[in-house]
């Protein structure tokens, strides 16, 4: 998968701003952040999206979770809280088909998108 970008990342061919690693999913701050916390949960294996998740992707998307919680303590927002959320697919906003959940953080928001 040397032509996905993500994958790219994983295999330190292109350079990222790590934040979270462990043996199954990487974090990095996403390039063009939409808030002032943004950071980018991923499985290090390709999978491209939600809608191509199988059976026995559960345990790593899984992990994608346990990542933001780690992340979420580490930057200090257990208590104030965070977003996470996935597009997918085209009407869905997506434009890396490498999975991944946007981690947002430092702005207040409301209920609903
Ligand atoms: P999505 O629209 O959900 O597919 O989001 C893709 C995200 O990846 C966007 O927020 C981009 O800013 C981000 N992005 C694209 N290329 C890179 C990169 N090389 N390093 C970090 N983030 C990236
Ligand atoms: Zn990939």
């Amino acid at each position: 998968m040397s032509d996905c970008i993500f994958c790219r990342i994983v295999a330190r061919q292109t350079p990222a701003d790590i934040e979270y690693e462990d043996d199954s999913v990487l974090a990095f701050k996403d390039l063009y952040p939409k808030a002032p916390v943004h950071i980018l949960i991923i499985p290090k294996r390709h999978i491209s999206s939600i809608a191509a998740l199988e059976p026995h992707d559960a345990d790593v998307i899984g992990r994608c979770f346990t990542a933001a919680r780690a992340l979420g303590e580490a930057k200090g927002f257990a208590e104030k809280g965070y977003r996470i959320s996935v597009n997918t697919g085209p009407e869905g906003g997506q434009v890396v088909y490498h999975v991944h959940f946007h981690f947002t953080a430092g702005r207040a928001r409301g209920h609903g998108a």
